[in-house]
C-alpha cells in the first residue's frame, strides 16, 4: 500500500517531566503548548514543526540514557527575512527555540510522523536539484532523495518532506511547467515506480527541468 506523505520528526521533551515519570501525554502537552503559543518549534535538525503532535502520529519515546544522547540546542538566526518567509509560508513568523531553556530540553525526545503534506496549497515543483556545492551530491537520510526546487524558492526532499534550504531570492531562470503536490503523489505507484507518462525520466531523474544550486554548508541556515 502506498505510504502517505509524512515527515519523521524528533522533538525534545522536558527533562524534569521525564525524571518525574510523566506520561507521553504530559510530555506532548508541554511541547504542544509551545507550538500553539509560538506557531511552531525549531527542532534539533532545524526542521520546523508547526502542528501540535498527536498521539496517532506513531509517537515513540527516547526517555532514558540508553536510547538518547545529550544535545545542546544552538540558537538559529531568526531575523526579518526568516520572519517574513515563514510567516508567509506557514503562518509561523517566530517559532519557539529550545535554546531559551536548553538545560531542560537537552537529551530526552520523542519521535513521531507528521502527516502534513510536503508542499503548501498552490506551491509547485519546478525542478529537481542536482547538487549542492561542488564537492558533494545530495543524499537525504531518507534514502529516497528527491530534492526539488519549488515556486516558494525552497529546497526540500519529496521523499520525506525534510526542508533543506530557502533561497533568499528565487532563481532567475523561468520554469514553464510546475508539478503540484497532488500530481507528484499520483505519479508514483505503491513501489515508488513512476507511472505518469507525461513526466519523463532522464538519467535516473524525474522531471522536466533540473537545476544546480550552488550552496555550501548544507544544511546550515534556512535562508541563504
Ligand atoms: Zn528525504
Amino acid at each position: 500500500m502506498k505510504v502517505p506523505q509524512s515527515t519523521l520528526i524528533y522533538a525534545h521533551v522536558r527533562r524534569e517531566l521525564v525524571e518525574a515519570g510523566a506520561s507521553i501525554e504530559v510530555l506532548l502537552a508541554d511541547v504542544n503548548a509551545k507550538i500553539r503559543e509560538h506557531g511552531g518549534i525549531i527542532l534539533a535538525n532545524k526542521q520546523i514543526l508547526r502542528r501540535p503532535i498527536e498521539l496517532g502520529w506513531d509517537v515513540e519515546g527516547y526517555l532514558d540514557d540508553y536510547t538518547s544522547t545529550p544535545f545542546v540546542h544552538p540558537e538559529c538566526e531568526w531575523r526579518e527575512a526568516q520572519r517574513q518567509y515563514f510567516g508567509d509560508l506557514w503562518g509561523s513568523p517566530a517559532p519557539y527555540q529550545y535554546v531559551s531553556e536548553r538545560d531542560q530540553y537537552d537529551q530526552f525526545c520523542i519521535s513521531a510522523r507528521d502527516p502534513t503534506p510536503y508542499l503548501v496549497p498552490g506551491e509547485l515543483i519546478y525542478a529537481m536539484v542536482e547538487a549542492i556545492g561542488e564537492r558533494r551530491g545530495i543524499e537525504c537520510p531518507c534514502h529516497h532523495t528527491q530534492i526539488v526546487y519549488t515556486s516558494r524558492h525552497r529546497l526540500l526532499c519529496m521523499g520525506c518532506g525534510q526542508l533543506y534550504r530557502v533561497l533568499a531570492r528565487p532563481l532567475e531562470q523561468t520554469f514553464d511547467v510546475g508539478i503540484s503536490n497532488e500530481r507528484w503523489e499520483s505519479a508514483f505507484d505503491d513501489h515508488g515506480e513512476l507511472i505518469d507518462d507525461e513526466l519523463e525520466v532522464r538519467g535516473g531523474r524525474v522531471g522536466l527541468n533540473s537545476v544546480s544550486v550552488p550552496i555550501d554548508g548544507f544544511p546550515a541556515n534556512y535562508l541563504h
